[in-house]
């Protein structure tokens, strides 16, 4: 009896919780993007979803050598995770991958090896977004209290970033903008 009852609560909240994710994350506003971080034992992850406009000026796939340049410019500048996240320094931490991925651009052009999905998913109305994943191992996980996000600062499309903190501490959340850069959890 207890039993079930338990059941269809976690079935009532799981409900919930896909309907939150689906009117928050997925909203396309440019200038605006959303970064969960999740801290579990010695492994940092941080996913960032953005309008691809934020980190490349333009949401289609790359029409001229100057675009396909840009393209691989703002793919480089992701890949070298390492300057625009500063995890606590005495936690230790390394980037250990970077997987990116656009419905607007090809695998290739981001430095991926192979298509995550062969048919990507696009916008009807001609938007498009990045989504990236960053991966850290931290030799000292327990002295890792926070980082400096250096996103903003790194990309001038940034004008605010929504971030999700999951962690040992439990959950928390904070807006970052070109004036505040830091997470504390
Ligand atoms: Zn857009």
């Amino acid at each position: 009896m207890h039993r079930s009852l338990q059941i269809s609560w976690a079935a009532a909240a799981l409900v919930a919780c896909f309907a939150a994710s689906a009117a928050e994350p997925g909203a396309h506003v440019h200038g605006a993007a959303e970064l969960r971080v999740t801290i579990d034992g010695n492994q940092l992850d941080i996913a960032l979803e953005s309008p691809l406009d934020n980190v490349l000026g333009f949401e289609h796939a790359p029409r001229t050598d100057k675009e396909r340049g840009a393209v691989r410019a703002m793919a480089a500048k992701l890949r070298q995770a390492q300057n625009l996240f500063a995890p606590t320094a005495a936690a230790q931490c390394s980037l250990s991958s970077v997987q990116l991925e656009s419905g607007a651009l090809a695998p290739e052009l981001l430095g991926e090896p192979k298509p995550a999905q062969p048919e990507a998913k696009k916008d009807e109305d001609g938007h498009a977004d990045l989504d990236a994943s960053f991966g850290w191992r931290c030799a000292a996980p327990e002295k890792l209290t926070g980082m400096d996000v250096r996103l903003l600062q790194a990309f001038p499309g940034f004008r605010k970033l929504n971030v999700q903190v999951v962690g040992p501490r439990g959950q928390s959340s904070t807006v970052l903008s070109p004036s505040e850069r830091t997470v504390k959890w």
